[in-house]
């Protein structure tokens, strides 16, 4: 027997942009957030780096600007009419988080302080800007817990680790969602008249990854399942700094502050690649860049890796060299970058103020997700046809801001913007709206998935194919992708699809089983790498973070379009059109 919830507004997920929406939402309507993860726990934690906005304080900056680079950095795939909503209102939402009691840095005269981050530039010089908002190296952290207590304050009705496994959609109406309470392994049905899935990122496709444990796309595998479509899968970014065969992300605002990329030779090998933004060029062509140094035999020690190198005399040597009067010294680093240098020597056992630190590209970032239109509101295809009382925000969703790349610090300013709209156009329909009853049965589509593996007698190993999928993803469908290889994807992964059908899983009981859930999130991390693989062979150019070796060009004629995919009575894609404003699409130089 399920138990039964209902809400005005229901949010699944407590991240930055679940946060912000379920804010938003309260102030007007009746609100829950459902989350798997206690809500301080959400990635939006882990960002480090700071959150754009063009407020100019420490030297001139516009929001156009910031929009500007946001479609070239997108390399033009983004919807500019998005584009400007985000930089516009930008502004706007830092200072709301500062008012709401956010920590942030401060310049000397008291103002939030900036730094610069990679492909945000001052339009008319061409060169980089000071336009990331901080807290230190924890600005993710600060804005998590910012808004959780704003959220506490305002009376939203918190379900903390209920994970949600099947969201309630008929005929392109959205009643609800199905979840399981973890302490107990009870099924609970909660129905709304407005939903909002804000679940993160699924960067745990790949092996070597930024992303939490917990990012394995359970929403969008979800809304596959039920016959929702997903846009721009092929887009997935790859930070340049993943520490060396871990992962775990070295910010960019190490950079920020002066960090370059060095090879086996002792070059700083980005003024070849990137000759007026060097180090600080966007992420897909800094990547890249890394691999073509590492594939011309220029990695250190002749393996695939480089070096970053922050200590303070080198950092300053390329400063003179570049003619910025700035210094740093290792109190300076130490202060602006607590985090990931303590990162690197708790994870290497290395000291990043007196020795190189071995980094290698690692998956970042989904730029595609859950399409909706401008107020958030979730799309059943190319067409524009909306799912009546589902919303979607956050990385989860595909707006879509970044286009086939995204900006470092514009994640963030995407939760609370995007965030903080859908949160009110939920109330806004909610309050005219009424609860619209689901089936008796509503709970069991969800539930047979979890009983099909827990009561399954086969023999393979969650585990074991989860590395092999991740594995797979990082040879075939990583920075570098060709038809051949995303072909031979495709197949394995259906070969793993069908091995995933013979599970076989120890625990067998309800209280706690993460056996069991890590089981089913495999399956969604599955569904979205076919997905993923499918629109990445399907696109045969070459733009922002989705690089084809058979197809090197970008292809304006053929391919200034978003992909859509369905998954459900077998693969199937759409397209539709870039909706372009100012920014005719020219050649990306950094
Ligand atoms: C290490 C790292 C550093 C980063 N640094 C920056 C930065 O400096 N600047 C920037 O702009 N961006 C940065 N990013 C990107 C940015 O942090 C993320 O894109 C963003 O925080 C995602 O926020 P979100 O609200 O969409 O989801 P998350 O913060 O990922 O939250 C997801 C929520 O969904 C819930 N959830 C997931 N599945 C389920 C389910 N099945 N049922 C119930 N709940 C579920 C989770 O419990 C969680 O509460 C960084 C990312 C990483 C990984």
């Amino acid at each position: 027997m399920a138990q039964y919830h209902q809400f005005d507004a229901i949010v699944v997920g407590a991240g930055g942009a679940g946060l912000m929406a379920a804010l938003y939402a309260s102030r007007s309507v009746n609100t829950a957030v459902i989350s798997k993860l206690y809500p301080t726990r959400s990635h939006t934690g882990a960002a480090q780096g700071g959150i754009s906005a063009a407020l100019g304080n420490l030297e001139p900056d516009k929001w156009e600007w910031h929009a500007y680079d946001t479609v070239k950095g997108g390399d033009f795939l983004s919807d500019q009419d998005a584009v400007d909503i985000l930089c516009r209102e930008a502004i706007d939402a830092v200072i709301d988080l500062e008012h709401m009691g956010l920590p942030f840095d401060r310049t000397p005269d008291g103002k939030i302080s900036q730094r610069r981050f990679g492909g945000h530039t001052n339009n008319e010089t061409k060169k980089p800007v000071m336009r990331a908002c901080h807290a230190a190296d924890r600005t993710g952290h600060m804005i998590l817990q910012t808004l959780y207590q704003q959220c506490i304050k305002n009376n939203v009705k918190f379900f903390d680790e209920f994970q949600v496994i099947d969201v309630l959609v008929e005929n392109n109406v959205c009643n609800g969602v199905v979840a399981v309470c973890l302490a107990t392994g009870e099924t609970h049905v909660f129905q709304a008249k407005a939903t909002m899935i804000a679940t993160g990122g699924f960067g745990k496709m790949w092996r070597i990854t930024s992303n939490a444990h917990s990012l394995t796309g359970d929403l969008p595998a979800a809304l596959l399942r039920r016959g929702l479509p997903m846009q721009d899968m092929e887009f997935y970014q790859f930070h340049p700094t993943g520490i060396y065969k871990m992962g775990i992300l070295l910010s960019e605002a190490a950079r920020g502050e002066g960090a370059v990329f060095i090879n086996n030779k002792g070059e700083r090998f980005m003024e070849r690649y990137a000759p007026t933004m060097k180090d600080l060029a966007s992420r897909d062509v800094c990547s890249r860049s890394i691999y073509q140094e590492i594939r011309a035999g220029n990695g250190i020690d002749g393996k695939d890796y480089v070096y970053l190198e922050f200590r303070p005399e080198v950092v300053n040597r390329y400063f003179q060299a570049d003619g910025n009067p700035k210094r740093v010294d290792a109190a300076y680093m130490e202060k602006r970058l607590p985090d990931i240098i303590d990162f690197v020597r708790v994870y290497m056992g290395i000291d990043p103020i007196t020795q190189p630190v071995p980094i290698q590209p690692t998956a970042h970032y989904a730029m595609g997700g859950i399409p909706t239109d401008l107020d958030t509101r979730v799309l059943a295809d190319e067409k524009g046809t909306v799912v009546e009382g589902l919303y979607a925000a956050g990385e989860v969703a595909c707006v879509s801001v970044h286009g086939a790349n995204r900006l470092g610090t514009n994640s963030l300013v995407d939760l609370v913007v995007y965030g903080k709209r859908g949160g009110m156009k939920m109330a806004e329909y909610a309050k005219q709206a009424t609860l619209r009853p689901v089936r008796q049965d509503a709970h069991k589509m969800g539930e047979a998935q979890l009983s099909a593996i827990r009561d399954n007698p086969g023999t393979e190993r969650p585990s074991n194919l989860r590395k092999e999928l991740q594995v797979l993803m990082d040879q075939e469908v990583g920075v570098f992708r060709t038809g051949a290889g995303l072909e031979d994807a495709i197949e394995r992964i259906h070969a793993l699809q069908a091995r995933y059908k013979h599970l076989r899983i120890d625990d067998k009981g309800y209280k706690f089983n993460s056996d069991l859930m890590e089981a089913w999130e495999l399956g969604c991390l599955l569904d979205l790498a076919e997905v993923t693989a499918f629109s990445a062979l399907s696109r045969t150019e070459s733009r922002g973070a989705h690089y084809r070796e058979d197809f090197p060009n970008r292809d304006d004629q053929n391919f200034l379009k978003h992909s859509v995919v369905w998954k459900n009575g077998g693969l199937r894609m759409a397209y539709k059109p870039v909706r372009l404003g100012r920014y005719a699409p020219t050649e990306r130089k950094y």
